[in-house]
């Protein structure tokens, strides 16, 4: 299967790359990308001679280019928003990883999902933006959507075989999503105004990037994934529950008419829902260690509080408000988790400022593509301007 691997630096990237190499026979890279990281991605393209590699920028792809030539390697360094659309698409790749963070990923996985490719969607954001625009292009194209994002894998495992969207007709009442509540689930609520951008990207039991970082801290990634939820399988918002389940084991379930309760567990490693899409329906080595139950010994469930994770209501909020709402949402929180790891707002106006940005962006409806990249840039400029005026400061 021959491979584009959109955002190879990041953590999902790097995952990826560490199952791939474990089946050099299954696996062929034709494309890598990095935004920043030339260093990263000229070893990996020593490593897995890709045909391209795509920078940020000409300066960065300069470099890029030189660190290859000197070390004899035959990869074609491209750069720029285009470039990224281009190796998505390419005709000889078969798969995509579609692992670059936030709004930035949404052309190149769009363009994967048109091309008719396995899309392997890592970049929730990009549903959360599109979804009726990405799911509708999937569908037309015959792509193949396999999730990456733990939760959402585990429901496909879990879901009834060959399910086409229709719950009621596969007799599935609910899905479960698991959450780990984050850093902070205990954390008491007066200390949470002041908590710091390095206490809040030390996630308990994941290792990952560090927007997505802020996000489960604020289970604002959970909010994301119930709009991802409901795209992916088709279910309405009161169809989808969040339980939080600090051990992190339990990845998510499917709750049938029957009562029977199908979940999927393992370590908290990215490397498995990666090497699950990678070989479906086969199954391959992923170099997760087995689960050790005894080791885990006990399974807690706790209800979400409100108060504490006010990002997940807003997250059913949009969902249930429709139209540009996801991609406002998506907007906003984007710009109030970059202004958090700046110290240019505290962890509780996280919510505060997306709630406002809900608030000021007029309700539209997103036909196509250039409507969600309105709504995003909507989102963005009324986030950017009510951060301006609240004249907002570290906690
Ligand atoms: P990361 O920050 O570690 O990596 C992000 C990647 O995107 C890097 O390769 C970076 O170079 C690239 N990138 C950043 N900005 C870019 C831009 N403007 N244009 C092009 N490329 C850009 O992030 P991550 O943790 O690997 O997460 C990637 C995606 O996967 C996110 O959407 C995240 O929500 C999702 N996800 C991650 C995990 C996880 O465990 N890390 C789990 C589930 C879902
Ligand atoms: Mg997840």
């Amino acid at each position: 299967m021959k491979l584009t691997v959109l955002g190879a630096t990041g953590s999902i990237g790097v995952s990826t790359l560490d199952v791939v190499a474990r089946h050099p026979d299954r696996f062929e890279v034709v494309a890598l990308t990095g935004h920043s990281q030339v260093d990263v991605l000229a070893a990996q393209c020593r490593k897995f001679h890709p045909a391209y590699a795509v920078m940020g920028g000409a300066v960065d792809a300069q470099r890029l280019a030189l660190l290859l030539k000197d070390a004899g390697v035959r990869t074609e360094v491209l750069h720029g928003a285009e470039a990224l659309v281009q190796v998505a698409g390419l005709p000889e790749v078969d798969a995509v990883m579609a692992a670059i963070v936030g709004a930035a990923g949404l052309p190149p996985t769009l363009a994967a999902a048109r091309a008719g490719k396995r899309v392997l969607l890592a970049n929730k954001e990009a549903l959360v933006m599109a979804g009726a625009v990405f799911m509708a292009e999937a569908r037309r194209a015959g792509a193949l959507l396999l999730p990456i994002d733990s939760e959402h894998n585990a429901v496909f495992q879990s879901m009834p075989h060959n399910y086409a969207g229709d719950m009621a007709h596969g007799g599935v009442r609910r899905i479960l999503l698991t959450a780990s509540g984050g850093p902070f689930r205990t954390t008491p609520l007066d200390v949470l105004a002041a908590v710091t951008p390095e206490q809040a990207v030390a996630h308990p039991n994941w290792s990952m990037g560090r927007k997505i970082s802020v996000d489960s801290a604020t289970m604002m990634n959970k909010g994301l994934e119930v709009i991802e939820a409901h795209w992916l399988f088709n279910a309405p918002a009161d169809r989808i529950e969040v339980v939080i389940h600090p051990q992190s084991v339990i990845h998510s379930l499917v709750d049938y008419e029957d009562g029977s309760v199908l979940a999927q567990l393992g370590n908290p490693d990215m490397r498995t829902p990666i090497a699950h899409a990678l070989a479906w329906p086969e199954r391959i080595d992923s170099g997760v260690a087995a689960l050790d139950l005894f080791a885990v010994a006990r399974l807690d469930f706790e209800r979400p509080d409100p108060k504490r994770f006010p990002c997940l209501d807003l997250g059913y909020r949009a969902l249930r408000a429709a139209g540009n709402a996801a991609a406002v949402l998506n907007a906003a929180n984007e710009v109030a988790v970059a202004a958090f790891l700046e110290r240019r707002l505290s962890f509780l106006g996280i919510a505060d400022l997306i709630a406002a940005t809900l608030d000021a962006v007029p309700h539209a409806a997103v036909p196509d593509l250039a409507a969600v990249l309105e709504a995003d840039r909507q989102g963005r400029a009324a986030a950017l301007d009510l951060l301006d005026r609240s004249g907002a400061r570290s906690a």
